[in-house]
């Protein structure tokens, strides 16, 4: 096989894993970015439920004051029904002691529910805060775990473009342009391996002049449909059966 033919296999790969590295050194902001408004969103339900609490106490104390506001009334009127002067007045009297003690009743009834109501706000505070602190480790564990793979992957790029820089040196300047410009357009594959006389990677069959001499790997060849490099593994050496004459043999990544 042309040595550059060679070079640009080794070159794929490397710059294929060098752009995956890329990648995820730049989703890695976007990342911890989601883990931060997932806790601010844990930090919000938590001041929300703390809120929703307090309301509904203040709530109760004002039922609580309007409460004994009715019993002093009611306790009032009873002191003045021992001393009414006359029927009409004993009768107006006791006509104030029913009316504010049934107002008594309805406000004690609603006291009832706010405290019932507070017992389930104060479970919902509780389990909030739970959720966060949940939340606080398990992004804390998420955001090491993350920095921790920008370590490595940036550490694996610097030998990956060591690596790149020193194949790319093997390879002729027109040809190195020309693989770096199929790189680019074809979503980080420039090369593509032909297999069952097909390009493998956009699947168009290979016409066959093209095929013998991409099998014969001793110039540049190019898919006529999608324009990556061509290239050609022989199969693997016979065994008891025979291997199909072009059985894909190599694990390069096309
Ligand atoms: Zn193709």
């Amino acid at each position: 096989m042309l040595p550059a033919l060679t070079s640009l296999i080794a070159l794929q790969d490397v710059s294929a894993r060098a752009e995956d590295a890329r990648r995820r050194i730049a989703e890695a902001p976007g990342r911890i970015q989601a883990l931060d408004q997932q806790l601010a969103g844990a930090l919000l339900a938590l001041d929300t439920a703390k809120a929703t609490l307090t309301e509904s106490l203040t709530a109760r104390r004002g039922l609580e004051g309007e409460n004994g506001v009715a019993q002093q009334k009611v306790s009032k009127y009873k002191d003045q029904l021992m001393e009414a002067k006359d029927n009409r007045q004993f009768h107006a009297l006791q006509h104030e002691i029913a009316t504010f003690g049934a107002e008594v009743q309805r406000i004690e009834g609603l006291i009832i529910e706010k405290m019932v109501e507070g017992d389930e706000l104060t479970a919902k505070v509780k389990a909030a805060e739970t959720a966060l602190t949940n939340d606080k480790k398990s992004v804390a564990a998420q955001k090491s775990a993350i920095e921790a793979d920008v370590t490595t992957l940036k550490t694996s790029l610097d030998s990956l473009s060591a690596e790149r820089t020193r194949i790319a040196a093997t390879v002729p300047a027109p040809i190195l342009t020309m693989f770096e410009t199929y790189f680019r357009a074809r979503k980080n594959v420039a090369l593509s391996k032909v297999v069952d006389g097909l390009c493998e990677a956009c699947r168009v069959r290979v016409r066959p002049h093209l095929y013998n001499q991409v099998r014969a790997g001793d110039q540049i060849i190019q898919c006529e449909s999608c324009q990556r490099i061509l290239y050609w593994v022989p199969p693997p050496p016979k065994t008891d059966e025979p291997a199909p004459a072009d059985a894909p043999a190599a694990p390069t990544a096309t």
